[in-house]
């Protein structure tokens, strides 16, 4: 097989590699991306899109199990529902190959050559992958890793049988009737919840003292009263010890210490995911580390020259947006464009009934960076378009700096509130302040006015409150 040479190499199609492939091709540069499975990565097959499929298919099926029971105010009536896992996973695949479908496509249109195989390097500027017909080898000026990340598997609990990853909770063909999960973080609640609504017994175990730690408690509050009402037992500073003898159970080790055991059909294990670096020779390259990680600078420079990475494999935070913007950074850079990263927030949503969402910093973090702050909150049960959606929980919460009035973040809990992810990070990129927000007409009625009361309260001038 003749070598192929190229000015750039992508290692890996999710979504920092084939955004960086696709933008490299627009600017006439002549791309190679390598993808050992296929294109999206963990985001399209095995993640984001996949979850929001299921969870979206939990909240209908639960939102009809909820008429059935007669005690809907709304005055509607069902006579009977079921769900067809097997027909879920069905509709849900057909989303993933619609989209999975259409980035090969977006890569064909920007004249990107797609390599299928797993990539290993043989040095800095030299890659060869194991093809259906063979090896292949690249040579390439630039590089860049976009090789994501993986599940992280506990010793004590390894992968197999009933105990199983996001992915393989992904594909289940039937509902386990009792589920526990093992990581109360993002995929553990986004999960986790999704199988409660569709009817599994839930339980999460939890090492630290409250789920998604990543969150403050007051953002958290609204998600932990859902899961009480939906009677998930909630085990928290509490550790997986393994399977019970006979296998049928998780042993727990408990706060106070004690041994409990939880009866379990799947023991689905999210304690988080590491950077894919085994197995591509990335070892033999001994690039610097940060942690487990590639280390990076503002320009996603590894320590070797001409050789980038991007996405996951660069640490936290682990979320595709992140990907795609050092994406297509990287492939403007190689361009010979002047970039660095520049931005000043990453939002952050987690897909729990109700929503968080978080964009820069949270009162405790802007305080901890020595600001003077002002926090204003506004409540969705102060507003009439969550009235009307039966959705009061939650609130908007802004967080500016006391002297001029700059938004240093916007937080908020409640349903659909994912949607405010694009307001929350234009107004801290577009370096607003609380009277900007206060100041713009919001539409009325949407629940997208607590934005603005948020920003009026911070200004000691609520009105509808
Ligand atoms: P990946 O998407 O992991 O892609 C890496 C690709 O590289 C893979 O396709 C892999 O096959 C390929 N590869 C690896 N090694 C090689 C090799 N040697 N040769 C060739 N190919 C190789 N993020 C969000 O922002 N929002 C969400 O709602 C969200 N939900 C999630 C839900 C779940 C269940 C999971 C697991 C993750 C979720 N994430 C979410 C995280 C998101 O999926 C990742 O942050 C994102 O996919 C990272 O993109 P990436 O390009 O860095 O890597
Ligand atoms: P996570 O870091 O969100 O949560 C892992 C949880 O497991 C933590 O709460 C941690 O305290 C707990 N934990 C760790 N070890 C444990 C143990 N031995 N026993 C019990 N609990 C333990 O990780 P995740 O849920 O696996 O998700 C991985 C990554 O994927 C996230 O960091 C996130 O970046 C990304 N993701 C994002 C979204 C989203 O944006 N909506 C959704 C899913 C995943």
């Amino acid at each position: 097989m003749k070598d192929i040479v190229c000015k750039l190499l992508v290692i890996g199609a999710g979504p920092g590699g084939y955004v960086c492939a696709i933008r490299a091709g627009q600017l006439g540069i002549d791309t190679v991306i390598v993808e050992a499975r296929k294109p999206g990565g963990t985001c399209l097959n095995v993640g984001c899109i996949p979850s929001k499929a299921l969870i979206h298919a939990a909240d209908e099926f639960d939102a009809a199990r909820r008429l059935l029971d007669g005690r809907s105010p709304l005055g509607i009536k069902v006579d009977g529902v079921t769900i067809d896992l097997a027909g879920t996973m069905a509709w849900k695949d057909g989303i993933v190959g619609r989209l999975t479908s259409g980035v090969s496509a977006l890569l064909q249109k920007a004249s990107v050559k797609v390599v299928h195989g797993r990539a290993t390097f043989r040095d800095g500027k030299t890659v060869a992958v194991e093809t259906e017909t063979g090896m292949q080898i690249i040579r390439a000026e630039n590089l860049v890793i976009a090789t994501g990340s993986e599940p992280v598997e506990l010793p004590n609990l390894p992968f197999g049988g009933k105990v199983i990853s996001s992915t393989d909770a992904l594909n289940l063909q039937v509902l386990p009737k009792k589920l526990v999960v093992v990581g109360g973080g993002y995929i553990g609640l986004e999960l986790g919840m999704a199988f409660s609504k569709m009817g599994s017994e839930v339980a999460i175990v939890e090492a630290a003292g409250q789920i998604l730690p990543q969150y403050d408690a007051e953002l958290v509050r609204p998600v932990a009263k859902k899961l009480k009402e939906r009677a998930v037992a909630l085990h928290m500073l509490a550790k997986a010890q393994g399977l019970s003898a006979d296998g049928s159970s998780l042993v727990i080790e408990t706060a106070d210490g004690s041994r409990e055991q939880l009866p379990a059909d799947q023991i689905l294990v999210t304690v988080g995911r590491r950077p894919t670096i085994s197995g591509a020779g990335l070892e033999e390259l001994d690039l610097d580390r940060s942690g487990p990680y590639l280390r990076i600078d503002d320009r996603c420079r590894t320590s070797m020259r001409g050789i980038y990475a991007i996405g996951d494999v660069t640490g936290e935070p682990m979320l595709a947006h992140r990907a795609m913007a050092q994406g297509e950074m990287v492939a403007e850079i190689i361009a010979g464009r002047k970039r660095s990263w520049d931005k000043r927030c990453i939002p952050a949503v987690c897909f729990t009934d109700p929503e968080i969402v978080i964009a820069g910093l949270s009162p405790d973090e802007a305080r901890a960076q020595g600001y003077e702050i002002r926090v204003g909150q506004f409540p969705f049960s102060a507003n009439a378009r969550a009235m009307t959606m039966q959705s009061e929980d939650g609130f908007v919460r802004v967080v500016a700096r006391a002297d001029t009035n700059l938004v240093l973040g916007l937080q908020a809990v409640g349903r659909g509130v994912s949607e405010l992810s694009a307001t929350f990070s234009l107004a801290i990129e577009m370096c607003a302040r609380l009277e900007d927000i206060a100041g713009t007409i919001h539409a009325h009625p949407t629940r997208s006015e607590a934005v603005q009361e948020a920003a009026l309260k911070a200004l000691g001038q609520a009105l509808h409150l």
